[in-house]
């Protein structure tokens, strides 16, 4: 080999060691809207053709739209029987009596727009009618509205047991990660009080009340971001 070849072979492998090193420091970042998981599309579900909510802002879907469903969800992909959802703390910020709507966003609030859906499922993973939501979050900066009813509201399922939660990524407070508290119930059952959690947040490792069986698959769509969450309950 002439020093040409060599000096060519050498300038290869610099550039593959170079690229390897690229692809290893472009892993996600804290921020919950550049570690999206991928969404499995292996299971694809049918949503109902239309929902008790009519409020324009909450994004539901239309009818005989096809979405795809997480396997991970609880009651998806057949299963016929399911654990009910991790209780967690309630915290210090819950407010009784809240109003009744779907959707917390108000026009000008900062933070990302953030749509949740999904159904509420007894143990049997049979729909629960009327099941009863109630969700409390921190704004965009950290901070509750502890004087009145900002980011919170209840609502409850259709006759499919669905549900579309329309809000904004919550801010981090001191000595917590992102969180969604939510209290949750079928009609004369027992309250579930829990909170459902944020990917790739770096807090979520030092958060002690955290738990992944909680975590929100968020996804990226052309509408904003969008997560799909099925709870479960004990029926009476
Ligand atoms: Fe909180």
């Amino acid at each position: 080999m002439n020093r040409k070849t060599i000096f060519s072979i050498v300038l290869t492998i610099s550039i593959f060691a170079l690229a390897a090193c690229a692809s290893v420091t472009a892993t996600p970042t804290s921020s919950n809207t550049e570690s999206i998981p991928i969404a499995s599309n292996d299971l694809q579900a049918t949503m109902p053709a239309t929902t008790s909510n009519t409020d324009p802002n909450v994004i539901a879907p239309t009818a005989g739209t096809t979405v795809s469903m997480d396997p991970s969800l609880a009651c998806s992909g057949g299963k016929t029987t399911a654990s009910t959802t991790l209780e967690l703390t309630e915290g210090p910020y819950y407010t009784a009596d809240t109003p009744e709507r779907a959707n917390l966003y108000e026009e000008g609030m900062p933070g990302t727009k953030l749509v949740i859906t999904g159904y509420v499922y007894d143990t049997n993973c049979q729909p629960v009618a009327n099941a009863w939501l109630d969700f409390w979050q921190a704004d965009a900066n950290g901070e509750y509205d502890n004087s009145g009813y900002t980011l919170r509201g209840h609502q409850f399922t259709d006759a499919n047991g669905f549900y579309s939660l329309t809000t904004v990524v919550p801010g981090i407070y001191p000595g917590r990660t992102e969180h969604i508290h939510f209290k949750v119930q079928a009609p004369n059952g027992p309250i579930i009080t829990s909170q459902l959690f944020f990917p790739g947040v770096a807090q979520n490792e030092s958060d002690g009340i955290f738990d992944a069986s909680l975590l929100l698959p968020i996804q990226e769509t052309s509408a904003g971001l969008q997560a799909q969450f099925n709870f479960v309950v004990s029926a009476p």
